[in-house]
């Protein structure tokens, strides 16, 4: 067993562990972080610390960009709030929303709206699907089909769309108009000799099995991350979201693409859409469209379904949704810049010049006993203990063999994400050769302790 001490945040298999830091924390000492400095934090006793999570999946260009800090400020003194109600905006949404839909070219997007989160902009998502199906005159078409192990989010609906067991059990979620598919993973879920063509057929199938049973007119949409993130880093098998697309194609469903962690370069493409060749009707995004230094997210929208939106509002009545802070000008800005950085710095190239070292110096630990598997694409991954290389072999939940590698990664001076046996990591796109090096050198020792412990 392990102690308090030693696994503070990591505690539990709980995948919602981290989400809930505030009451988790309150029985152990939180890890009080005070200072950031590139790819670095620090604690509040100075420790020094390679963010290997990039904050929350966010900090892309890292903890100290003083163009952000004086966009910010420079924003601040000019006018620190105006709303965006009532046909009333600021300049800086107007240029985000412009910037955005320029920037995002899987397939045409025609409208921006803004939010404070990735949460709001799924929530955003439902309502915006319902509006339009109201006003093509099918309200029955309400139903959202989401996939078991996907993260959207933890507002009611957004938790509905997730599919995390901790997001639901004990809150009476989902909510019923929401139903799960099958999870991607084909190294988890495969049958024997199956290829990674035919688990995407056969996923795809009971995709369109699921629509048949529920009915194809009471489906309004279809959300997924092109790369699960807090599901545990799980890229989609070959063929999948062809097979998908055309699935929900058929029978006039809609296309969400949550970018909220894959968006603005993570996958070495500017989006997740373009590395997979999904053109959705809508897109949420957040997180690293601020690099995390301000709270923004965005939902777009198509011409397809902001055209309907629009010319039915005098029927329906106005699209009576917005928070006080949408587009707010402070995180608007600092948007704008943080764009303009990846823009003159090459972020993509960038991306795909350390990405292989990375993933490569990652999957070398794949010999490892205790690694079942080790997954990933452009600075994201993801690492799954199991015993005998097994799905099927879980390791004792009580031993705690995740928590227990990020506690020594922590103890190393890196920080991941450990949600049950699975590691996460997203390092922010700043990242040198040199630091990915570090960050081998200090998950190899972690793993080294961690295969002691299971031994043991
Ligand atoms: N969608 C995805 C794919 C996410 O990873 C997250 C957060 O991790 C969200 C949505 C929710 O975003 P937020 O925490 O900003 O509400």
């Amino acid at each position: 067993d392990i102690s308090s001490a030693d696994i503070r945040g990591y505690k539990g298999h709980d995948m919602l562990a981290p989400f809930t830091a505030g009451w988790q924390t309150t029985d152990v000492d939180p890890l009080v972080i005070q200072k950031s400095e590139g790819s670095y934090v620090y604690d509040i006793n100075g420790k020094k610390y390679l963010d290997a999570l990039a904050g929350l999946w966010c900090t892309a260009l890292g903890g100290n960009e003083p163009r952000l800090v004086a966009a910010a400020t420079k924003q601040l003194n000019q006018l620190p709030f105006y709303h965006s109600f009532w046909n009333r905006t600021t300049k800086p949404s107007l240029d985000l929303a412009t910037e955005l839909l320029d920037l995002f070219t899987a397939n045409k997007m025609a409208k921006a709206f803004f939010t404070n989160s990735g949460s709001e902009a799924n929530d955003t998502q439902v309502k915006l699907v319902w509006y339009y199906n109201n006003a093509l005159g099918r309200p029955d078409k309400k139903k959202f089909i989401a996939r078991i192990k996907s993260y959207h989010g933890s507002t009611l609906i957004s938790a509905s769309l997730s599919g995390l067991p901790a997001l639901h059990q004990k809150f009476d979620l989902p909510a019923p108009f929401v139903l799960h598919t099958d999870c991607p993973h084909y190294w988890r879920y495969h049958l024997p000799g199956e290829t990674e063509e035919e688990f995407s057929t056969r996923l795809a199938n009971n995709l369109e099995n699921l629509i048949l049973k529920e009915g194809p007119e009471t489906i309004a949409a279809f959300i997924a991350e092109p790369v699960m993130g807090a599901g545990g880093v799980i890229p989609p098998p070959a063929t999948y979201f062809d097979k998908i697309q055309a699935i929900v194609k058929k029978y006039d469903i809609l296309f969400i693409a949550d970018e909220v962690i894959c968006g603005f370069g993570r996958l070495g493409t500017t989006f997740g859409c373009e590395k997979y060749n999904i053109k959705p009707d809508l897109v949420s995004v957040a997180k690293a469209l601020s690099s995390g230094y301000m709270p923004i997210g965005a939902v777009l929208v198509s011409p397809e379904v902001s055209d309907v939106i629009n010319s039915q509002s005098n029927k329906l009545g106005t699209f009576s949704h917005g928070f006080t802070y949408s587009g707010h000008p402070v995180s608007c800005v600092v948007a704008l810049e943080t764009l303009k950085i990846y823009k003159e710095r090459n972020i993509i190239e960038q991306v795909n010049r350390i990405s292989p070292k990375f993933q490569e110096g990652l999957k070398a630990f794949s010999d490892s006993p205790i690694v079942g598997e080790t997954r990933g694409t452009g600075l994201l991954h993801g690492t799954e203990f199991t015993d005998n290389k097994s799905p099927n072999d879980p390791f004792p939940p009580e031993w705690g063999i995740g928590a227990y590698f990020g506690a020594q990664c922590e103890k190393y001076g890196m920080l991941v994400r450990v949600a049950g046996d699975n590691i996460m990591m997203s390092p922010p796109y700043i990242l040198s050769l040199k630091e990915i090096d570090e960050l081998i050198v200090k998950y190899g020792k972690a793993l080294k302790d961690t295969e002691k412990r299971v031994e043991e």
